[in-house]
């Protein structure tokens, strides 16, 4: 059994494989070139039960296990970036609510984030407070039964179209992370606006924008947990969602070996393809050889954060493999797609092939839900040396 996937696992992969190849594909260079976002991919995956594919099944969602939901993601990732990045980011934003959310919260707002029928965004960095969560600016002060947010979120993916976001705001400015609180805010009422939308190196069709909240007044109903848990919320929030990233990041790697391995079979050059020569393969034989440790790490970390479920606690063992896995599939992206522009020479630096931007991509997998630093400091500080 390959990978240890289930039957239902793998007819599952190659159901997306298909979609991915007939319909993802075919736009992915046109995406990446006019940088809008791909409303026809949104419709796409929601035909197809992708969208919410990962949220429990009573709330409107597919159900699936973390290692199914990133089978979605890679295969989506390995011929388009910025459509896998639909699926993740609908996940992430829904994140917090099922790990923190009332069932009147999960009621509430899930359903039209599974079915895709709105957008979601998870609305943590700030221009002050990137690596260092800690430092958020934007705060929130209690009014009778509501809370008045103010502040401005930066780098917000689905940043301008997302109706339901989660804000992480202080409620206690003094008390560093332990005074920050997390809200549900929508994403269309007064206050809240969309500032600079980011021109980006890769996922292009991704929109990345900067989000103002001034004076924005929500319910009390709207607070995710107790006032302080938002810091917490957003780390438990990003131990289950990095394996997405990592299977993003997989994907774009598995893409770019694919692109390479096919392009030096034909390429011809002093009288014999260049697939024939060594040093290509030995070349092709590393980024192989990357790609599956990475995919085996990955999938074990996927089954190791699904054992914890939508808890609010994780163990070290979750945060860690969490984070080797993100760590792991970005560098492999990053190295894989250099090779391959490299295997292309001349025509994997032009736009006219795919390698290119398969390279540009991957290095957003290095950066976000955490920069790979963060991610070795995380690792550190959950190492297990008992064994
Ligand atoms: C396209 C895109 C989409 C994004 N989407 C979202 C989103 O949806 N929601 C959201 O909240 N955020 C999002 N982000 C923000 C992203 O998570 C941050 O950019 C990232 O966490 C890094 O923060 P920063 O950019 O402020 O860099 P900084 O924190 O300023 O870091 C700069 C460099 O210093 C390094 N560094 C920082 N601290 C340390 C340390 N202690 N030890 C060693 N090195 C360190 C970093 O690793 C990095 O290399 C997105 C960013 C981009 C570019």
């Amino acid at each position: 059994m390959a990978y240890g996937l289930t039957e239902e696992q793998r007819m599952f992969q190659t159901m997306v494989h298909r979609l991915a190849e007939e319909r993802v594909q075919p736009r992915a260079a046109e995406i990446d070139a006019t940088g809008e976002f791909p409303w026809d991919m949104v419709d796409l995956f929601r035909e197809n039960g992708l969208i919410g594919v990962g949220m429990p099944e009573e709330l409107g969602g597919g159900g699936a296990d973390l290692l199914t939901f990133c089978l979605a993601v890679e295969e989506v990732a390995r011929v388009c970036a910025t459509s896998s990045l639909i699926i993740a980011a609908q996940h992430l934003g829904a994140m917090p609510i099922l790990i923190a959310g009332t069932p009147e919260q999960k009621a509430q707002f899930i359903p039209a984030v599974a079915s895709g029928e709105k957008l979601s965004a998870f609305a943590l960095t700030e221009p002050e407070a990137g690596s260092d969560a800690g430092g958020t600016k934007t705060h929130a002060v209690r009014v009778g039964d509501q809370y008045r947010i103010n502040g401005t979120k930066v780098f917000i993916t689905n940043g301008g179209l997302a109706k339901t976001i989660v804000v992480f705001a202080s409620t206690q400015p003094d008390a560093g992370v332990r005074g920050i609180s997390a809200f549900i805010v929508d994403g269309e009422q007064p206050g809240v606006s969309v500032g600079r939308v980011e021109k980006k190196m890769g996922i292009r069709g991704s929109q990345t924008a900067m989000l103002n909240f001034d004076d924005v007044l929500v319910d009390g109903d709207r607070l995710l947990g107790k006032e302080g848990d938002g810091f917490k919320i957003a780390m438990r929030t990003l131990d289950r969602t990095r394996p997405g990233i990592a299977a993003q990041a997989l994907g774009i790697a598995q893409g770019a070996l694919d692109v390479s391995y096919r392009h030096v079979q034909t390429r011809r050059q002093f009288g014999q393809a260049l697939g024939q020569f060594e040093a290509i393969q030995f070349m092709l034989a590393d980024m192989q050889t990357q790609i599956e440790a990475s995919r085996h790490l990955l999938y074990k970390a996927a089954e190791v954060v699904e054992t914890a479920g939508f808890d609010t606690v994780s163990s070290s063992e979750v945060t860690r493999f969490s984070a080797m896995a993100k760590l792991m599939c970005s560098d492999t992206a990053m190295k894989v797609t250099t090779d391959a522009v490299q295997l292309l020479g001349g025509y994997g630096y032009i736009q006219d092939y795919p390698a290119e931007r398969m390279m540009r991509d991957a290095k957003i997998t290095q950066i976000y839900e955490g920069t790979n630093q963060v991610q070795r400091l995380v690792i550190y500080r959950n190492m297990d040396m008992e064994r």
